[in-house]
């Protein structure tokens, strides 16, 4: 069987890749603290490179990242030893064992301007250190000559961790009015999906390995954090949640001011992973409602 290292398998979609990737080999799945001596810490380059030579897994799959894109503009050291240094080392270290590496990237290695869905072969140009950083992962592991699938998606969310529809789910029971940025186009991906794509990914370019590169993976359609908003609450609603709010206001991003830029079009076309691996993503409203239908335990 395949032997599978999982990094990051505390986060959002590393919960998920635990089950993904189970069917496909035996799996160690590493959070950032480790386990029976090995180093899961992607702050510790040394470490991680040792824990690769030592199981000399056939596929890496690096779920671990600094997501934190507000703090990662004042510990810019920090985001790019943990999302370009560490992916380097593993492609390195992939690249010598001759084996598989996957990575995640984001849509904020664009610089987020027109309104067409951005294809992999358009030029990014990130407007913050979280993307330049996930850029400098994405080209240190391209450069290494490993076998590798980086995946770029957006706006993730699932059961495990934080994310958008649990904070807009706990406001709309403390506030009576929200107001969220209407101006960035994107599109929620949850992190099944991605975790499930990625397992059928692996499977088919373990057999097929022309099938490496990049690809963008994200649900169906795309919408703006507001009508994101208004959909979470709606589906709340219709399954019975007690929900203060009474208003859902428009904003526009540069009334929000944040320390990290963020770009307005963030659709990515998915048409490369369609055509490379015969697979279709389904419209992200469905994404949304099972969550929600998991955290209320109502079906409408
Ligand atoms: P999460 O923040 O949920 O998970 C990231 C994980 O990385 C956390 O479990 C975190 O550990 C871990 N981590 C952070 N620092 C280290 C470290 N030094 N060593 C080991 N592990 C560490 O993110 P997601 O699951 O949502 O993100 C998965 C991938 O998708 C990432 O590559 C991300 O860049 C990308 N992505 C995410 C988007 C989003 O909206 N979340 C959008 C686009 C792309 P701990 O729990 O201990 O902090």
């Amino acid at each position: 069987p395949m032997r599978i290292l999982l990094l990051g398998a505390n986060g959002q979609l590393g919960r998920e890749l635990r089950q993904s990737l189970a069917p496909l080999g035996e799996l160690v799945a590493l959070d950032r603290h480790g386990n029976q001596g090995l180093c899961g810490d992607l702050g510790d380059a040394a470490g991680i490179a040792n824990t690769l030579r030592e199981l000399r897994p056939d596929l890496i799959v690096n779920a671990a990242a600094h997501t934190a894109v507000d703090r990662a503009e004042s510990e810019p050291e920090l985001a790019h030893a943990i999302n370009a240094v560490a992916p380097g080392i593993m492609a390195e270290e992939a690249a010598r064992l001759g084996s598989w590496l996957v990575h995640y990237s984001t849509d904020y290695v664009f610089d987020g301007t027109g309104n067409t869905p951005w294809r992999e072969s358009d030029s990014p140009a990130p407007l913050n250190v979280y993307g330049r950083s996930k850029l400098a992962g994405e080209r240190a592991i391209e450069a290494s000559g490993c076998r590798h699938l980086i995946l770029r998606t957006s706006w993730v969310y699932g059961r495990h961790g934080h994310n958008f529809i649990k904070t807009v789910l706990r406001l709309a029971t403390e506030r009576d009015t929200l107001r969220i940025i209407d101006d960035q186009i994107g599109t929620p991906t949850s992190a099944d999906l991605i975790a499930e794509v990625s397992a059928q990914a692996i499977a088919k370019a373990r057999d097929n390995p022309d099938l490496g590169g990049l690809y963008h993976l994200v649900a169906g359609g795309d919408t703006s954090w507001y009508h994101y908003a208004r959909r979470i609450v709606d589906e709340a609603r219709a399954r019975g949640m007690a929900l203060t709010v009474e208003a859902i206001e428009p904003v526009a991003t540069r009334d929000y001011p944040t320390p990290a830029a963020r770009p307005l079009n963030s659709r990515l076309d998915t048409g490369k992973l369609r055509r490379a691996f015969d697979l279709h993503t389904p419209p992200w409203q469905q994404g949304v409602a099972q969550l929600i239908q998991e955290l209320t335990g109502q079906t409408p």
